[in-house]
């Protein structure tokens, strides 16, 4: 029989409806009292991490909960984790980056809370507990099964604010499905090494560009000092070259400066030489990172810093270039 130990970190998927109509945090989060039902080839533990909606998650509860995961993977063939779906994808991937378990690891939400019509949080547990019992989800990376789909925690991203089919990956489509009690895969991510890390780095930043953005955040924070700092660039990684200035100054400050693209789908390429342009950025030192969203190079950024890579070893790694 297969265990799988169900880790539960809060978010909608445990809350409740109070008496004003709003979603609040249960005192006692509902999931832990009732214990998903599925076939009798599967016994399942569960263990309340943390309670918390997942805006409040940080790079500090994501260690937490991923040195757990470390700490018991060899005991259980498989991991669940339920969490709010805000910051799911970033917690999904800090673990795809740091935790060397042998088991499948999947992550879970819903999008309605637990006593809400037609609540999806029960059947998400459920596929996220059938593909973490599942002999084909091995050496898949850290999974995130919403909806009856299954995803790379790398690439997926919330893409609507309340609709159930949230979870998309757009520039890979799902892994695989969840139907007719089957756990079926039709496409495979290439592994990526991952790196321990016992701490995590503080003063990190992200940045959005928009036409006629000015230097005066970036110059706030090289004056407050950063450890690193990412910036979603427009289209295939292009600034305004009002940025420029500061940007040269932090980077010869040692400050790692990452570019990804505010574009929802596709990645950042050296291809316009213009003032701001992602060539000239790759030219001044800018880390082109390939295939990340910001939050994901954010995430990446303190996992690399955290490891203590710096230099080239930190460039290599921030580029993402064996995805
Ligand atoms: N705001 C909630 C959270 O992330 C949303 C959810 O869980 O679906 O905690």
């Amino acid at each position: 029989m297969k265990k799988i130990l169900i880790l539960h970190t809060g978010g909608t998927i445990s809350m409740q409806t109070d008496q004003h109509g709003s979603i609040e945090t249960s005192a006692v989060n509902p999931l832990v009292r009732q214990t998903p039902q599925l076939t009798d080839q599967v016994s399942i533990m569960q263990e309340e991490v943390f309670n918390l909606p997942s805006p409040h998650m940080t790079p500090e509860t994501m260690l937490t909960l991923a040195q757990r995961i470390q700490a018991v993977a060899a005991n259980y063939d498989g991991i669940v984790v339920t969490h709010g779906t805000d910051t799911l994808e970033e917690t999904a991937y800090f673990l795809d980056l740091t935790l060397q378990v042998n088991c499948p690891v999947v992550v879970t939400g819903a999008m309605r809370s637990s006593d809400q019509t037609s609540a999806d949080g029960p059947a998400n547990i459920k596929a996220a507990t059938m593909v973490a019992a599942s002999d084909k989800s091995v050496n898949q990376g850290v999974l995130v099964v919403l909806n009856d789909q299954i995803f790379a925690a790398r690439f997926v991203t919330k893409t609507h604010t309340t609709n159930l089919a949230t979870f998309q990956a757009p520039l890979t489509g799902p892994l695989g499905a969840i139907a007719d009690e089957q756990v079926t895969f039709f496409a495979q991510v290439p592994q990526q090494t991952s790196v321990q890390i016992d701490h995590v780095t503080d003063k990190l930043y992200l940045f959005k560009a928009f036409a006629g953005m000015n230097a005066d955040l970036l110059n706030l924070v090289e004056q407050a000092g950063s450890n690193g700092i990412v910036i979603e660039g427009f289209g295939a990684g292009n600034l305004p070259p009002t940025l420029i200035p500061a940007i040269k100054r932090l980077i010869a400050k040692n400050v790692p400066v990452v570019l990804v693209s505010r574009t929802f789908n596709g990645s950042v390429a050296p291809i316009y030489a213009y003032e701001g342009g992602a060539k000239q950025l790759q030219e001044l030192g800018v880390i082109l990172s390939h295939n990340l969203t910001g939050q994901k190079a954010m995430i990446r950024l303190q996992v690399g810093l955290s490891a203590g890579l710096n230099g080239s070893r930190l460039t290599e790694y921030l580029k993402n270039e064996d995805n």
